[in-house]
């Protein structure tokens, strides 16, 4: 059977991208179908996620000025996006089908009023907000974090719903250039899954820059108000004890994010491709129940991050390059470790077990943790990082770096250092051996691990 394309992506982000781009290099004919190519090509990441929010963090902090900050990220994103877009189509020649994909069945996909086959296709939707359902906030005018990057004024009271990365990176933004912010988090604590210690260090020190922040504690409802055309929000909160109600002129939700599948009229397929929850459900091989189909980034569900993403990417490539079909050679999608980072002030890097995964794996009287005060580093106090701190997590007689939890000033770059250890045999008496530079930063990790290493008693 004859096909239009070898492969198409659907899905112009960081994984659907990656792979058109590199089945092209070796002779496929592929395409990208982008729903949204003025405004999202190249996909969440450059145009609504990690490179905008940074770009608004880092420039407020360089500059303390919103329209600048707010130039300087259109600048930024648009310089991505557009020569992204200029390099798919003029120099590698991949097509961009411009428009909304849906499935008419396992080989065909319908754009606009034109119908498209290929061999094999890459579900790479990505994902969106959820919003919870919370009385009143559906028909409310809240914002999500697409939303919220384009807010030209500075709220004077800004209501955050979801203390996780999202919710506490806009939070600390819009505290630096004086919205009194108010944080909602529904779990016992903010960063949920992240190590409880460390989150509440984060939870103190934010705090104390005059965040307000409640946790343990979900919304109840939302009440709006307008007038003078402006939107006064009320959170209430009622859980039987305390009932409370907090008001603002700007309201977020950042309560996570789902799988992007309701565009692809799955659902009206001969054989529907099956779904786990709003996932692309697949197998280890990221091939769904079609074999054809596969799927990769964050409509995978599970860990919805870039680096992720681009990881599943890489491994579904490198399998096709070895055979359309299934193969005993091909790999699985086994992730190996990677960092998570918050960028808050200072950042939060976080890799491997939390303290209370590691006493649930390897049982409590196993596992040694040591929290290193940034306070104690010359370099930390140069930098002005008084309340950073470095937490390992290690386990008796073994060198195994199980997790490592920094808060600290550009711990989201240092963390690399503990990774390549980490997938590369080496541990804690490695990363305490080596000679640092001085002063530097990351001297912070050689007195970690050398405290690790007199935990552990790890001997060779
Ligand atoms: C505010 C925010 C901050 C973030 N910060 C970070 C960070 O600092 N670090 C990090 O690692 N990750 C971060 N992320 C997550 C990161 O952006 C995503 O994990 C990553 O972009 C996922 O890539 P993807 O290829 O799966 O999907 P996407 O990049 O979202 O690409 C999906 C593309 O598919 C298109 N599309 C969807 N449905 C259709 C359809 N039916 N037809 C045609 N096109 C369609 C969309 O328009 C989109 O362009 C952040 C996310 C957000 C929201």
């Amino acid at each position: 059977m004859k096909y239009d394309y070898d492969l198409i992506s659907i899905g112009s982000g960081s994984s659907g991208r990656k792979v058109a781009l590199a089945m092209h290099r070796v002779g496929w004919k592929t395409a990208i179908v982008e729903k949204d190519v003025e405004g999202h090509f190249a996909g969440s990441c450059v145009c609504s996620g990690c490179v905008p929010t940074k770009a608004l963090i880092e420039m407020t902090r360089i500059s303390g000025n919103h329209q600048k900050a707010i130039a300087h990220k259109e600048k930024i994103v648009e310089r991505i996006r557009s020569g992204t877009l200029r390099s798919v189509e003029e120099r590698t020649k991949v097509p961009v089908i411009r428009g909304l994909a849906s499935f008419v069945d396992e080989h065909t996909i319908q754009v606009g009023d034109k119908k498209y086959t290929s061999d094999i296709i890459v579900i790479a939707t990505g994902s969106e907000s959820i919003i919870p359902p919370i009385p009143g906030l559906r028909e409310s005018n809240y914002a999500t974090s697409t939303e919220i990057l384009n807010l030209k004024e500075i709220p004077d009271k800004l209501l955050i719903i979801g203390g996780g990365r999202i919710g506490l990176e806009f939070a600390q933004l819009y505290k630096e250039l004086g919205s009194k912010v108010t944080v909602f988090e529904g779990l016992p604590q903010i960063l949920p899954g992240e190590d409880t210690e460390m989150a509440n260090i984060i939870q103190t020190h934010m705090e104390k820059s005059g965040i307000t922040i409640y946790t343990d504690k979900f919304v109840d409802e939302i009440k709006e108000v307008k007038s003078d055309g402006k939107s006064h929000f009320t959170v209430i909160l009622d859980d039987g004890e305390n009932k409370g109600e907090y008001h603002g002129d700007y309201l977020l939700v950042a309560t996570g994010r789902k799988p992007a599948t309701a565009s692809l009229n799955i659902d009206k397929m001969p054989v529907p491709i099956k779904l786990n929850r709003s996932a692309i459900a697949t197998n280890a091989y990221m091939q769904s129940n079609h074999p054809n189909i596969f799927a990769v980034g964050d409509v995978m569900g599970g860990v919805m991050m870039t680096n992720v993403a681009s990881y599943h990417s890489g491994v579904l490539l490198k399998n096709l390059k070895i055979s359309r079909t299934f193969t005993s050679e091909w790999k699985e999608m086994i992730l190996p470790s990677f960092p998570a980072i918050a960028y808050t002030e200072p950042e939060f890097a976080s890799l491997g077990y939390t303290e209370e995964q590691a006493k649930a794996k390897y049982g409590e009287d196993s596992v040694v943790t040591f929290k290193f005060m940034n306070k104690w580093l010359a370099k930390s106090m140069i930098v002005d990082d008084w309340d950073g701190v470095l937490k390992g997590i290690g386990i008796k007689g073994s060198n195994e770096i199980i997790g490592a939890h920094l808060f600290g000033v550009r711990t989201g770059s240092i963390i690399q250092m503990l990774v390549l250890a980490k997938e590369n045999g080496l541990g804690w008496k490695e990363l305490s051996e080596m000679i640092y530079g001085h002063p530097v930063l990351a001297e912070g990790i050689e007195a970690l691990s050398s405290n690790m290493l007199r935990l552990t008693a790890y001997t060779e």
